[in-house]
């Protein structure tokens, strides 16, 4: 075999298993075991730049970058649906339709998924383009975005038609939608309002690897196209499916509009347990010779109904707001309603997000409201009914001071929340840092939950996290809920932390802004929180991934003396400051400043280990070469356009010998 048909295996092979885990739900690989056939693959691609293929599943990870989106015009227009809300509806629209076309009409009932519309473009079996739905005559071409979505194939199966379009669904699954937001949360980020506005919002961001990492999925039901060889809507998902689409199972044929309206019964309840938010089934004439002589009004077609499910919404007395105070001090108002039962749970609170919201809405406490539950943990208020307003009924008045320490709120330019200033003393803010900093991916303390902390601020006992390490069983004891062996667990936990590395420390000090990713690279470049404390903010933003909101937050941690006062004590205690000398043995800043391009193959060591060594010692690897490029390593068989880039901007090649003597 030689190297093009072996890449190509490879390619065929890990599309395989993409379908079987992303499509079908059934991988049959470890994860291990495809990363190492995805590394190999990307290895050879970039050795091998005349097999590029852009359809190669080692793009799935992203990188394109879109500064503006083409406007595509929609071989077919996308048209919405009409609505319906009750079996009256669908009679009706079924006697209409009866009085166009002779004989029995069948329906095809699918699940509306509730999530951004989106039209896939294939020719000979590959993607052309991806287009959002836009005002359906006209959408944004997203091609790269949707490229890293692991459902939607690059690569058709089996046999197609030459060209045609399919339509369908980007969808973020509640779990992942979760997840997105918990992480949001830990960097004292607003979480995300809903996972529709999500995936729709993710489809429109310019760096496509963003996309990439988030879990967002392709749900497709419909074929678009001349001479598609399909009679009815059935065998177009049917065939969707064949060709390796992710085509929801739930759809099924009716014959009446009785038995349509028992598969909406059905899945009225069903959709709770569904893993996307759904809100409502469409239906359609199945035969799509009956669907062409129906047609289209201005704006539908005659032939599909879309039937919405009762939103899962009650109404319910506002008894009250309050007023929670985060770990970074921002304000989020809490709605205390009448306890009500909404999608199987009982209602208490729901969430009012910032004063904005509260004006916008114009809720006042003894209005009665209408609160709505998606995909989110917390309910929301989505309306007010006016009509049931009480007439001595006043405006809200936002709070004016912090709840819990009475300090003047502020609201900064372009921020959406007031905060509480008073960092050092206002309870609720050191509670939840020192929360965050015991946290799982924090410090990670085994034996201290976040009751106990709450408990040992009360008790006068800690102030702040560097007080944890001068706990002592006695002083423990005495609290709640503790007997003499949780005690001893606890002190030996604490203890244990200062072994965490260096790079989980800088998160656990809960530096706005600064997550886990940021850490990492912190920690990298800078090697000790010396080092990052002496930084100015230009140095900062030059750090790979190092943007201006997060250098601000940088400096304005280390511009507090009760921050230095803190690492002092926490350095005094024997916490990782700095990353470990094992680890920085390897490390250099010898190519501090440098950026290498690497291109072609080398003798001693692989290219993987060749950008290890670069960024190992400082320098930094960049996969284009620019005017900004200090060197390129050049090895055998680098392409020739590259050797005339490099020569025209005057960036100098250097052997693979000569790159090795400058770090070794
Ligand atoms: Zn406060």
């Amino acid at each position: 075999m030689n190297t093009k048909e072996y890449i190509q295996n490879l390619r065929d092979e890990l599309r395989e298993h993409n379908y079987n885990y992303y499509v079908l739900d059934n991988p049959t690989i470890s994860d291990f075991d495809f990363d190492s056939k995805l590394k190999e693959l990307q290895d050879l691609e970039a050795k091998h730049p005349e097999f590029y293929d852009a359809n190669s599943p080692s793009l799935r990870v992203g990188g394109e970058v879109t500064k503006n989106f083409n406007t595509v015009v929609h071989e077919h227009r996308m048209y919405s649906l009409d609505n319906s809300y009750s079996l009256e509806d669908l009679q009706d629209w079924e006697a209409r339709i009866k009085k166009m076309v002779d004989g029995p009409i069948q329906y095809t009932c699918e699940l509306k998924y509730d999530g951004a519309s989106i039209s896939l473009t294939y020719e000979n079996g590959s993607l052309l383009r991806a287009v959002t739905r836009g005002d359906g005559m006209q959408g944004d071409e997203v091609t790269a975005n949707i490229k890293t979505i692991k459902s939607v194939p690059l690569q058709l199966k089996g046999s197609y038609p030459a060209k045609f379009d399919i339509r369908g669904e980007i969808v973020l699954p509640f779990e992942g939608f979760n997840k997105m937001n918990e992480e949001r949360i830990d960097i004292g980020e607003e979480p995300y309002r809903n996972p529709r506005n999500t995936a729709s919002g993710s489809l429109k961001l310019q760096d496509s690897a963003e996309v990439a990492k988030r879990p967002l999925e392709c749900l497709l039901y419909n074929i678009t196209g001349d001479n598609l060889g399909i009679a009815t809507q059935m065998e177009s998902l049917e065939k969707a499916r064949q060709m390796g689409f992710k085509v929801p199972e739930a759809a099924k044929l009716a014959n009446s509009i009785d038995q349509v309206l028992a598969f909406v019964n059905y899945w009225d309840t069903e959709r709770h347990n569904l893993p996307y938010e759904t809100d409502g089934v469409v239906v359609k004439v199945n035969d799509l010779q009956q669907q062409e002589e129906l047609g289209y009004t201005a704006k539908a077609p005659r032939w599909a109904m879309a039937y919405k499910f009762k939103a899962e919404q009650v109404s319910t007395r506002l008894n009250s707001i309050s007023y929670q105070v985060g770990r970074t001090g921002a304000i989020t108002p809490v709605a205390n309603l009448e306890p009500v039962e909404l999608a199987g749970t009982t209602v208490k609170r729901a969430s009012l997000h910032n004063s904005d919201q509260i004006e916008k809405l114009d809720v006042r406490v003894g209005d009665e409201v209408f609160v709505e539950k998606g995909g989110e943990i917390i309910p929301k208020i989505i309306a007010v009914d006016f009509t049931k307003r009480p007439s001595d009924s006043q405006p809200t008045q936002y709070i004016t001071h912090c709840p819990e320490c009475n300090t003047p709120l502020e609201r900064l330019e372009g921020e959406a929340k007031h905060f509480c200033p008073n960092y050092t003393g206002c309870k609720p803010q050191i509670v939840g840092r020192i929360q965050h900093y015991i946290s799982r991916k924090a410090m990670d303390i085994e034996g201290l939950g976040g009751e106990t902390v709450a408990l040992l601020v009360s008790a006068g006992l800690i102030t702040n996290y560097a007080d944890l390490y001068t706990l002592t069983k006695e002083q423990v004891m005495p609290l709640e809920r503790m007997a003499e062996k949780s005690a001893e667990n606890l002190v030996n936990g604490i203890a244990a932390s200062k072994q965490i590395p260096f790079e989980r420390v800088l998160f656990a000090l809960g530096i706005r802004y600064v997550g886990e990713t940021v850490a990492k690279k912190l920690a990298k470049h800078y090697k000790s929180i010396d080092a990052i404390a002496k930084a100015s903010q230009e140095e900062l933003v030059n750090v790979d991934e190092i943007g201006i909101k997060i250098a601000e937050s940088v400096l304005a941690f280390f511009a507090s003396e009760e921050n230095i006062h803190t690492i002092e004590k926490l350095r005094s205690f024997g916490v990782q400051l700095e990353v470990s000398a094992e680890k920085l043995a390897n490390q250099t800043n010898k190519l501090e400043n440098q950026i290498f391009v690497v291109s072609g193959v080398f003798e001693t060591v692989s290219r993987t280990e060749l950008k290890k060594l670069i960024e190992d010692n400082g320098g930094k690897v960049s996969s284009s070469i620019s005017a900004k490029t200090s060197f390129i390593v050049a090895g055998d068989k680098m392409g020739p356009s590259k050797k005339a880039k490099a020569e025209k901007l005057g960036v100098p090649l250097i052997t693979e010998q000569e790159f090795l003597q400058k770090v070794l």
